[in-house]
């Protein structure tokens, strides 16, 4: 799960790291009032989307203005009429693909005089199985331009558990950066302030672009994103307060409350399959004959009719599905729970595109059956290479 900038900043400060004075505004008219409340002479007007990019983004909407998500503004007024602009209108970055995101809150904060813009990030590291660190001096761009033109400028080292964090691994970062003076000594603290955060706060992903020196000589977290493990959250309560819905993905908001493991991906072909390694393989076949999954979607083991329909409804709402193929091989799982599941959604939300069902295993015959007298039109096939034949002819004829 992911936070607003603006949430990781508040947590960043309860953690003692450096970060600057701001205001979350939600309705326009509370701008002003806002701004007013921070010093000047700089006010940065930030639009909040769990996406980042902003400030080379632009808006789809012309009454936006083009000047990105992220604008320095000199006075209060300026400040809130660029909120203004911004709130309600849609953002693209390179992080958001081509339809972008709503922007429904504004960050404005006291602006920062910078001198050098750095990059910073902690990690799980999942071949070590350690909390890792990502340390440049580019910061403020795309890392993952620095990782592949000059991955040279990216250091990178991870904690030994056993012995933790010590100050020896804020140095690292520090001389990685090129620091100096007092600004290791922020830095040693810093590192520190993070890796406690990062290991208590359970999080996945904690990214500081740019962390800045400051026209002061003093570091500072200007932007901040962080991820949370979703496996984490019942324990994380105040975390899981910051959830905001309407960022997430519709289609995985709706599969997570009924406990499926379903992610949208932009092809054609919607995919119902009863455990992670089959569903692989169909994404796989699906595309050896030429055409794209529109999902990935493991019902489990253990699904119910109810959950095999929530799970069909979910696959028809996506507009870009122009067909469904069923594969279910039957273990756990009885093939007549998922004929059943599968008759009970059409039912209930019509079938509009073809529909290909593979069923094998526990009950086939029975689970045949029910698709048999239901009178739909399900296209039946024998293994998992006919039925990925048959979906791909129907869809691209
Ligand atoms: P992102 O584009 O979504 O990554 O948003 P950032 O928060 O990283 O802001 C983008 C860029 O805007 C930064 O790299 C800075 O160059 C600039 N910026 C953001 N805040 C300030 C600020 O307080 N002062 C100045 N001078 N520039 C800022
Ligand atoms: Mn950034």
């Amino acid at each position: 799960m992911n936070i607003h900038e603006y949430q990781a900043k508040q947590l960043l400060k309860e953690y003692g790291a450096p970060v600057s004075d701001g205001r979350v505004v939600l309705r326009a008219e509370d701008a002003k009032t806002a701004a007013g409340e921070l010093d000047g002479p700089l006010w940065v007007v930030k639009a909040q989307i769990h996406a980042g990019g902003r400030g080379k983004g632009s808006f789809k909407e012309e009454s936006a203005g083009d000047k990105g998500g992220v604008r320095l503004t000199k006075s209060v007024e300026e400040a809130a009429e660029e909120a203004r602009k911004m709130l309600g209108r849609t953002l693209v970055t390179h992080q958001t693909g081509p339809e972008g995101k709503q922007v429904n809150r504004i960050y404005i904060e006291d602006g920062s005089g910078i001198e050098k813009e750095l990059y910073l990030a902690l990690l799980v590291d999942r071949v070590s199985s350690r909390v890792s660190f990502v340390a440049s001096t580019e910061g403020g761009m795309d890392i993952e331009e620095v990782a592949a033109n000059t991955p040279e400028k990216i250091v990178t080292f991870s904690v030994d558990p056993a012995s933790g964090l010590s100050a020896f691994h804020g140095r690292r970062v520090a001389f990685a950066l090129g620091l100096e003076g007092a600004q290791v000594k922020q830095c040693v603290q810093l590192i520190s302030q993070l890796y406690k955060m990062f290991v208590e706060r359970d999080m996945e992903m904690l990214e500081i672009n740019p962390l800045i020196v400051t026209d002061k000589g003093d570091l500072k977290c200007l932007d901040a994103k962080m991820g949370f493990d979703g496996n984490a959250l019942y324990r994380q309560k105040d975390i899981l307060a910051l959830r905001d819905e309407t960022e997430e993905d519709p289609k995985e908001l709706a599969a997570s409350k009924f406990d499926l493991n379903y992610i949208a991906l932009d092809g054609e072909i919607g995919c119902m399959v009863n455990g992670a390694g089959l569903a692989m393989a169909t994404m796989d076949i699906i595309k050896l004959y030429g055409a794209e999954p529109a999902n990935f979607l493991d019902v489990g083991g253990g699904a119910t009719t109810e959950k095999v329909t929530e799970a069909f409804k979910i696959i028809t709402s996506d507009p870009n599905v122009k067909g469904i193929l069923v594969n279910i091989f039957g273990g756990i799982m009885r093939c007549d729970v998922i004929a059943e599941g599968v008759v009970a959604a059409v039912k209930e939300v019509g079938l509009q595109v073809p529909l290909v069902v593979r069923l094998e295993g526990t009950n086939v015959e029975e689970g045949k059956k029910i698709i048999n007298e239901s009178g739909l039109a399900v296209i039946a096939a024998d293994d998992l290479g006919d039925a990925a034949q048959k979906i791909v002819k129907e869809v691209k004829g």
